[in-house]
């Protein structure tokens, strides 16, 4: 086709000059994919979204979410109070491996044990989860593995995997030049609504990490294991939440866990409760 031809065509149909010019802008917002090393387990990782890239694709689906579940959103009382003190401590410890993430938290009232944090680093917490945690230190186990994952950048490195980064580039450049299929695609591997998009190596990454998390963050980090004996009572015979998922069998899960309790001991300081 002449470059005459072309533009022509694009003259003719704007809606496709956007899709092209969102593509271009996506494309050229990918420069390269970098070398990054997950916080704590020093694993070296090929990314091409950024931390600003994935911060904003976390915050779409972030704003999409409380959107549609604004009649459930917790905004006071003693759970929104704890939640939003966990939360401070671990992100602040979280913030030093990534300082370009956008931190927020909300509490959504939901009868299901489960929680997570999107890429860029907006969680989101479930009121069920808290008759299991029960206590600041699980809730803090809980929050550790989730921010871990996106610390360590999982979504970003499974879309990279199943070949979306484009997509993902073209969503974060304006939405337009991808199909309704691709955009399920890309949110269904961002970890939203607690699904389960992760694999063994990255649910046992997230484990280590935030046991580390959750020392720095000063809770001590036994703590983790009298949760996840809670957390298997509580899910005998129901279907597991994404971070409870079975995938890191619960058995073997507890026994890892132990055994990267020396490490996280030396981590840990107790902290002066504010
Ligand atoms: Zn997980």
């Amino acid at each position: 086709m002449s470059g005459k031809r072309v533009l022509g065509l694009l003259l003719a149909r704007p809606l496709i000059a956007v899709a092209i010019a969102a593509v271009v802008v996506g494309v050229l917002l990918l420069v390269q994919t970098d070398k990054e090393t997950t916080p704590v387990t020093h694993r070296t990782e090929h990314i091409a979204l950024s931390d600003k890239q994935q911060t904003k694709l976390g915050s779409q689906q972030y704003d999409k979410t409380l959107r549609e579940n604004r009649a459930a959103i917790v905004s006071s009382g003693a759970d929104y109070a704890q939640v939003q003190r966990v939360a401070r401590r671990i992100e602040a410890v979280a913030g030093r491996d990534k300082p370009a993430f956008d931190w927020k938290v909300t509490l959504l009232r939901k009868d299901e044990a489960n929680a997570y944090c999107l890429p860029g680093g907006k969680i989101v917490v479930y009121t069920g989860i808290l008759p299991v945690t029960r206590n600041d230190a699980a809730l803090a186990t809980v929050l550790g593995h989730e921010v871990a994952h996106a610390t360590a950048e999982h979504a970003a490195e499974r879309i990279e995997r199943n070949h979306l980064t484009k997509v993902a580039a073209a969503i974060i450049a304006g939405g337009v030049a991808f199909t309704p299929r691709q955009y399920v695609r890309v949110s269904a591997l961002l970890g939203a609504a607690g699904s389960l998009p992760f694999s063994r190596s990255q649910e046992s990454e997230a484990d280590h990490i935030g046991v580390i998390y959750m020392a720095r963050a000063g809770y001590h980090p036994r703590q983790a294991v009298a949760f996840w004996k809670r957390m298997q009572r509580a899910s005998k015979g129901k279907q597991l939440p994404e971070f409870a998922s079975d995938h890191p069998s619960d058995q073997h899960r507890i026994e890892r866990i132990q055994g990267w309790l020396p490490e996280a001991e030396r981590e840990y300081t107790p902290a002066h409760v504010s």
